[in-house]
């Protein structure tokens, strides 16, 4: 058994177009190599920190990601069992180098959320002006009823000539 214990740099985009390890973020790895019948079993863990976007009021988010991950690389000239296999997490080893990067960007993407959040009950975005509510949760705005607010806009332009009844 051999243990590999390393941080590299992401060689590419880890996760989704909402939240993601970026590129050239530190990602760490902890995998322990065994030796099977037909070739290795890898299993270990990674940890990253991935930056996103609120789903609700666009902030940034940071979230820490530490998981697990598992799979097997066959000898490319194990025997094959039948389809079935085809859907588990086999890989093929060439002999030289284990390419873990296809089942750490899975194990990293599962870990993601679907709509990161940069806090789980962030009350996003107010909907007339957009800005933060978590900034200002009393934050309202005066309702008028837009037949109104024409008249008012025309007493704000000119209030010296305001008729007299
Ligand atoms: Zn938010
Ligand atoms: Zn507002």
């Amino acid at each position: 058994m051999r243990e590999v214990s390393e941080t590299f740099p992401a060689p590419e985009v880890l996760g989704t177009d909402m939240i993601a390890v970026p590129q050239g973020a530190d990602v760490s790895l902890d995998a322990r190599l065994e030796s099977v019948q037909d070739g290795i079993w890898v299993s270990g863990t990674v940890s990253a920190q991935a930056v996103g976007e609120c789903g609700r009021c666009l902030d940034e988010v940071r979230l820490d990601v530490d998981t697990t991950f598992n799979g097997l690389f066959l000898f490319p000239d194990a025997p094959r069992e039948d389809e079935e296999d085809e859907s588990e997490d086999v890989h093929e080893f060439d002999g030289e180098t284990l390419d873990l990067e296809e089942i750490v960007r899975d194990a990293v993407a599962e870990e993601l959320p679907f709509t990161p959040l940069c806090e789980p009950d962030c009350p996003g975005l107010c909907d007339q002006c957009g800005a933060r509510l978590a900034d200002d949760p009393d934050h309202t705005h005066e309702m008028i009823d837009p037949r109104w607010s024409a008249l008012e806009a025309l007493a704000a332009d000119d209030p010296t000539e305001k008729k007299e009844s």
